[in-house]
């Protein structure tokens, strides 16, 4: 539209035309991604109307943009059932049902693999328990593609999967393409060609933290949740970490950023299978909280809370000493991040109604800025493979970028 406008005196008439060609194009791709955008960030079914009046585009750019994004399947058109103001019915757009990806995890205890859909849903998926501390992933691995394939057996047919990716927990290449270590599961250096080809496809590695993370960030493809400014904690057998600013993660420079569980509570405390001693994992991991409560490996954060909430002394003062030690480390992180809500995931989201009083007490009294802004602890939920549903939203974002590339030629 703009490039119709735009100033041609001294430039020879050739290259205005490619140059306006490729504006024109740009001003499409950005439009068609504002669009999807919009229709995917509402919790309800907008009408054409609707997106018009929410992005300034007229009704009629809207329109050819719409029926673009329906034809590439990157939106679904409802039944009209909706009478407008002026007596029309209104087509309600939602995002795509027919475009999805998978997404796979790799933990200590469990693999996951599941898909999800442009409208957030799961699909399919299944999530096996499993042993996987100081494992061999020539022999997980093959176990995980294979997961991963009776999954994609089960999608109905007609689904288009656009993208795979894999939660790891332990630091991966800033490309997403190698693992470059993983202390719990004893992995390192595992380059693209050791990844399983699922879908035809090489699933992308990423951190299982920062995936987690985006669960709650976005609730599905490109709708916010209710938090947009966080700390994730990870709690498996180590605790991972991501931060998340303005509903965007915060890698870093590597994107490294966000490792809280290998923080020191305390120099002097027990070794950490990543070099260091006394990391935070040390002190509330899976097993480092379960056996402080005198309960078996293979309990759950569910038994632990059961146990301190009929009293047991030792599982009391386990709670209490992890309560303790994520204060001293997360205070630490509210003071050089300025983010002060905290977000338990995993075995630590089934015992974060017992953790908050103390550790909500614990950041207050370290937190300088606490007066002001008072720190908040809550629960990220139970879903158990998180980091294989994130997996799938960061792919499926990729949709929403660049919705161009599967949109109806201009
Ligand atoms: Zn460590």
């Amino acid at each position: 539209m703009t490039s119709a406008t735009a100033p041609r005196a001294r430039v020879p008439g050739p290259a205005v035309g490619r140059e306006s060609r490729a504006t024109q194009s740009s001003l499409r791709e950005a439009n068609l991604a504002l669009v999807a955008a919009t229709v995917c960030a509402s919790a309800e079914p907008l009408s054409r109307a609707d997106v018009a009046g929410r992005t300034s585009m007229t009704r009629s750019t809207v329109s050819r943009l719409v029926d673009d994004l329906v034809g590439g399947g990157v939106l679904d058109e409802l039944e009209p059932g909706v009478v407008t103001g002026r007596g029309r019915p209104a087509t309600p757009l939602v995002p795509g049902a027919g475009i999805a990806a998978l997404g796979l995890q790799v933990d200590a205890g469990f693999l996951a693999a599941r898909v999800l859909d442009l409208r957030g849903r799961v699909v399919a998926g299944r999530v096996v328990d499993g042993a996987f501390v100081g494992s061999d992933p020539t022999v997980v691995l093959p176990l995980l593609a294979a997961l991963a394939d009776e999954v994609l057996a089960d999608l109905a047919p007609g689904i288009r999967l656009v993208g795979a990716g894999l939660a790891l927990p332990g630091l991966v290449s800033p490309s997403g393409t190698a693992l470059l270590v993983a202390p719990n599961l004893g992995w390192a250096d595992l380059e693209a060609g050791h990844l399983p080809v699922v879908g035809g496809m090489v699933p992308r590695v990423g951190n299982e933290a920062d995936l987690a993370a985006r669960t709650v960030a976005e609730v599905a493809p490109g709708r916010p949740g209710p938090l947009a400014d966080f700390v994730y904690l990870s709690g498996e057998v180590g605790i991972g970490g991501s931060l998340v600013l303005d509903g965007r993660g915060m890698p870093g420079r590597h994107g490294w950023a966000g490792e809280i569980g290998h923080v020191p509570v305390d120099p002097d405390g027990p070794a950490c299978p990543c070099g260091s001693t006394g990391c935070l994992e040390r002190y509330v991991g899976r097993a480092a909280l379960l056996t402080a409560a005198g309960l078996p490996p293979t309990a759950s954060g569910r038994d632990l809370a059961d146990a301190a909430r009929a009293g047991e002394p030792s599982a009391v003062s386990a709670v209490a000493r992890a309560a303790w030690a994520l204060g001293v480390v997360l205070a630490g992180v509210v003071n050089v991040l300025d983010i002060p809500a905290v977000v338990l995931g995993g075995h630590l989201a089934q015992v974060a109604d017992l953790l908050r009083p103390d550790l909500e007490e614990h950041l207050r009294t370290r937190s300088l800025s606490a007066r002001w802004v008072a720190p908040t602890v809550t629960s990220a939920g139970e879903d158990p493979a998180a980091g294989a549903s994130g997996a799938a939203l960061r792919e499926l974002s990729e949709v929403l970028a660049h919705p161009a590339d599967w949109a109806g030629a201009a």
